[in-house]
């Protein structure tokens, strides 16, 4: 069996704890490999070769670690297709698919590589009389990133791009379910040039996660998760003195208001629902549809369906993969179940498509008539299970948008303006797409929700990014004559 280690100071390193897990491939149900789950001791070796190749590397000039940063693009640019196996053969989503992950991750080395412009700080000159003020951003020390399993090149890419490029060294913890992609990024960054220790990766699950949440020489923590755990990294994490930004679930609304074009909107609910088999983040899981679009709404969706090719995602033609375990899968159809006793009308239930026999294939279900009540709306359900509630009113509409607990996208289709842009202005949801199903942030913005999708302060990635792995100082400085020194015990004043 295909073994998995860790990535330390540059080199795989075999684990020591005698803990592992099962690495599947979601398209054969087979186990193809076994991966090492770190012990507290070998975390604690990780972090001491971060905190060792710190010194150098924060002295490292700005147009050095920009170098650096170009010699990642291309590395990982020239090898989208490797990195894009690595996910499909763990994760399991389709190539196509997976090379968007690795587009949209790449995003973020191309932001990093503006590093010198992005940490300049400002000058005053002539703050006071022969005084200057000037500010600077330094970085943290050893920061940490710990991943899901549903971008396992991309979420990575969003926490270390802009951590290293800050001066940071970095310990990335990678979703167990697929670790490789990691390593694979770990090799990149050693080929482009970057100090051993700079970038470590270490495998492992919660006794991993909760040596990293104490340990005292990590000074951040990234988390990209599942709400309950992101609550859990945040309040241990900030507890034990760590600066820490914890992204967690969704449940994301595509509100339709009645003046849509139907078939566009039927095509951006397919997309935003299915694409992936639903486990993205941003995944539109509600469809709300406003008065009388509803009925010819669920029938183009509807319509849509029989034409989705699902299968594994090594085959070019194949549009949708298998969810990523056999528990998780069986999860997931539960709801429709459910939805079914509770009330809701199953239009689709994805266990009547034909899928292959083997592997942790799912089709697509298809809800209708849901409320609020139901678990399939209250849940994130994180598979492909698409649920349309059914209002009267835009306002209605919006406030089942604002009442929700999560609020990491939504979007609104319509063709009135002024409906979108009143939208945007009240909705409580970080990212809003108009005409737009899956709002992803482009890099050099910055990516977060509100309410339960995300605890802290900061947004990852773009600028909330850097300032997320910096600190601020500033310098007030005076070179003045010696002659006109004396002792003043007055409160400093500027004019
Ligand atoms: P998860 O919360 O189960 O795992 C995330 C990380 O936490 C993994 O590295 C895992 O090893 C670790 N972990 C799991 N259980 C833990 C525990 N009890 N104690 C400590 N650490 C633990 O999430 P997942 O299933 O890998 O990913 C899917 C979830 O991530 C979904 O909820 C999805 O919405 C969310 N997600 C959010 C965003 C976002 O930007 N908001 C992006 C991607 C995924």
């Amino acid at each position: 069996m295909k073994r998995i280690s860790h990535w330390i100071n540059g080199a795989v390193v075999n684990g020591t704890s005698g803990r592992s897990g099962p690495v599947w491939n979601p398209a054969t149900g087979e186990q193809q490999a076994e991966v090492d789950f770190a012990s507290a001791d070998e975390i604690d070796r990780a972090v001491d070769v971060a905190r060792m190749a710190l010194r150098s590397w924060r002295a490292t000039s700005l147009s050095g670690r920009a170098e650096v940063m170009f010699r990642v693009r291309e590395l990982i640019d020239a090898n989208r297709k490797e990195i894009a196996s690595l996910l499909t053969a763990e994760h399991g989503k389709v190539l196509a698919d997976a090379l968007g992950e690795v587009a949209r991750g790449l995003e973020n080395i191309e932001f990093a590589c503006g590093i010198p412009h992005l940490l300049k700080g400002g000058y005053s000159e002539q703050a006071s009389s022969g005084v200057d003020v000037y500010s600077i951003r330094q970085p943290l020390g050893v920061v940490a990133g710990i991943t899901p399993f549903n971008f396992p090149a991309m979420v990575p890419m969003w926490m270390f791009a802009n951590a290293i490029a800050c001066g940071n060294t970095f310990v990335l913890k990678p979703s167990e379910k697929d670790p490789s992609p990691s390593l694979f990024l770990g090799e990149l960054l050693k080929s482009a040039g970057l100090p051993d220790g700079v970038f470590n990766v270490v495998q492992g699950d919660r006794v991993a996660v909760n040596r990293i949440l104490e340990h005292p020489d990590i000074a951040a923590v990234s988390f990209v998760g599942s709400t309950p755990i992101a609550r859990y990294v945040y309040e241990t994490g900030t507890k034990a003195g760590k600066r820490v930004q914890a992204l967690g679930g969704a449940k994301n609304h595509m509100v339709v208001l009645p003046d849509a074009d139907i078939d566009m909107a039927a095509d951006a609910a397919v997309s935003g629902a299915y694409g992936s088999a639903g486990e993205r983040c941003m995944a539109i899981s509600v469809v709300v549809a406003v008065g009388g679009v509803a009925d010819p709404l669920v029938q183009a969706i509807q319509q849509r369906v029989p034409n989705l090719k699902i299968g594994p995602g090594t085959e070019p033609d194949n549009e949708m993969g298998p969810l990523i375990t056999r528990e998780h899968r069986d999860k997931v159809a539960s709801y429709v179940d459910r939805g079914r006793e509770e009330g809701a009308t199953v239009v689709v239930d994805g266990r009547d498509q034909p899928t292959p026999s083997e592997g942790f294939f799912l089709g697509v279900s298809l809800l209708d008539h849901v409320t609020a009540d139901m678990a399939c709306y209250r849940d994130e359900i994180f598979g492909p299970v698409l649920s349309v509630v059914r209002v009267g009113t835009y306002d209605e509409a919006l406030a089942l948008v604002n009442d929700n607990p999560y609020g990491n996208g939504t979007a609104i289709f319509t063709r009135d303006g002024g409906a979108a842009r009143a939208f945007q202005f009240d909705c409580n949801v970080g990212m809003v797409g108009i005409n737009v199903p899956i709002p992803v942030p482009v890099s050099y913005y910055s990516f977060g929700g509100w309410k339960g999708s995300l605890f802290g302060d900061t947004h990852m990635y773009g600028p909330e990014g850097i300032n997320f792995y910096t600190r601020g100082k500033v310098v007030t400085s005076r070179w003045p004559d010696p002659a006109t020194s004396k002792v003043d015990l007055g409160f400093p004043e500027v004019r």
